[in-house]
């Protein structure tokens, strides 16, 4: 039988053919050399690892080196691996004569229906919305017969609620793992190596808060389905202050490391639905974001062109900053960015609107490089891996395809922040104000990026109205000269 080589991230036992199949794991250190990670993904990565292994027992074999090639190059067995989740791995497996490369793993709709799917349409016209119905349909999710359970294929309008007016949504907090032995070690490992200078972390240490492994995912997603789903949905898109978990699954973790497949989680989902126990609005919200973005992203990652990560149509040459790059919430003012980039150095992990418009929306006003932010999310998220960050940040959170992904710019000012959050309230800043010293970063920064992009965004009528907008405002002199002089300092 040939030895299954698993990566970092296809830690689940859907990663492996039977019971007995042999395995390797490599950890390679350079990985952790090369980039500036958060120390508690690196944590999360090695312990998730390691785990596994130990999971394995003598079926594993654990190498500790410093590249893949050193073990792979040099084993005797006849290894087989599935489809790696970044063009860098896909390559180095491609060019490794002795190793067999296999289909995809860990996602709901396979690369072959993704084809037939694109296919069908020519191409053209790969809405999102279209690929999950599909995949609904194809895998039978949340359907009566032929029609969607609940009348509906979209509860999209119900879950789009400003938060409520309350410090917290008042429910419990996600279930958090256990240390054990191994994250000892991890930790010491990590601290030894950072001692001797061999790699640098992001963020703070902290109580590893992500399932390590299956067991542990297993029972994130039975506390999630019974907890906290039925309060999911209706403010997914809304922050709170003293409330970073709010009602999120934080699933994606252990599903990008591979230890839960997205149809078993959206199945589990669905069996509450069907219990009557979360109502259809949480359950399709719920599995809009499992077999609907999350594959339409990876695969939207494998269909275009290789060099898709590094589009920049908006034109965005300016560096990412150190204050952001490095996380220093303490010296920025702003209340939201500085709460949200504290909660990334805290956990590594902020759910999907202070990502898209926070701090992506910030980046994306200031014209930071594209590749530079994509690469940021990637380091600095527990659940960043390169085929979600290219499409998500490339495409989605800076527009730097040109509208591959996102039919206009996820930009907005201080206004959609004030309502989405309880934010404003706190801020030395005031959202109604263009131009002072009270001015809202973003509520400027918004008609900057529009005022620097208008022929760019010209052709686009979805954003025709607020381009409009510039030509009445009175003040856009004065607020392009506050914009330039504050450049790349913290706000
Ligand atoms: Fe953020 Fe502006 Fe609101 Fe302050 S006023 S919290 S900077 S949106």
């Amino acid at each position: 039988m040939d030895r299954r080589w698993i990566f970092g991230d296809q830690l689940g036992p859907h990663f492996t053919d039977d019971a007995d199949q042999p395995v390797l794991l490599v950890e390679s250190r350079a990985v952790f050399r090369r980039r500036r990670f958060h120390r508690q993904k690196a944590h999360l990565i090695l312990s998730a690892m390691r785990h596994r292994a130990a999971e394995l027992g003598e079926r594993c074999r654990y190498v500790e080196s410093d590249t893949y090639a050193e073990v792979v190059d040099h084993t005797r067995d006849r290894l087989s691996v599935c489809h790696p989740t970044s063009h860098t791995a896909l390559d180095f497996v491609r060019g490794r004569e002795r190793v067999e490369l296999l289909d995809a793993r860990g996602y709901a709709t396979s690369m072959a229906d993704f084809r037939a799917w694109t296919d069908a349409r020519n191409g053209k016209r790969l809405l999102m919305e279209d690929f999950y119905r599909e995949a609904r349909r194809r895998l039978d999710v949340l359907m009566d017969g032929t029609d969607p359970a609940g009348g509906k294929w979209n509860f999209d309008h119900e879950n789009r609620e400003p938060p409520p007016k309350q410090p917290t949504l008042g429910i419990d907090e996600p279930w958090w793992p256990a240390e054990d032995e191994i994250d000892e070690q991890v930790r010491h490992d990590l601290d030894r190596w950072e001692r001797d200078g061999d790699v640098a972390f992001l963020g703070e240490d902290g109580p590893r808060r992500f399932a390590a492994t299956r067991t542990e995912a297993l029972h994130a997603l039975r506390d999630f389905v019974e907890h906290r789903l039925p309060n999911f949905g209706r403010h997914e898109d809304a922050m709170l202050r003293t409330d970073s978990w709010m009602a999120h699954s934080l699933l994606s973790a252990p599903m990008n490391l591979g230890l839960l497949d997205p149809v078993e989680v959206v199945h589990r989902a669905e069996e509450a639905y069907r219990a009557s126990n979360a109502p259809i609005s949480s359950v399709e919200g719920f599995t809009r974001q499992v077999i609907g973005w999350r594959d339409y992203v990876w695969h939207l990652y494998w269909q275009q062109p290789r060099n898709y990560r590094s589009r920049n149509e908006l034109g965005a040459t300016t560096n990412l900053p150190k204050w952001f790059a490095e996380l220093d919430h303490e010296h920025v003012d702003a209340a939201c960015l500085s709460d949200v980039l504290r909660d990334v150095a805290r956990h590594g992990w902020v759910h999907h609107i202070p990502r898209l418009m926070v701090l992506g929306n910030y980046a994306m006003q200031h014209g930071w490089r594209p590749a530079q932010v994509t690469d940021w999310f990637h380091r600095a998220f527990v659940d960043g891996y390169d085929w979600v960050m290219v499409p998500n940040v490339v495409g989605m959170s800076q527009y730097a395809d040109g509208g591959v992904m996102a039919t206009k710019p996820y930009a907005g000012g201080g206004a959609y922040i004030d309502r989405m959050s309880d934010y404003c309230g706190e801020c030395v800043y005031n959202p109604k104000v263009r131009v002072g010293d009270d001015a809202c970063p973003f509520t400027a920064g918004y008609w900057a990026f529009l005022h620097r992009n208008r022929d760019k965004l010209a052709g686009n009528q979805r954003i025709a109205q607020p381009l409009h907008g510039l030509d009445r405002l009175k003040d856009l002199d004065a607020l392009l000269e506050q914009e330039s002089t504050r450049g790349s300092r913290a706000p």
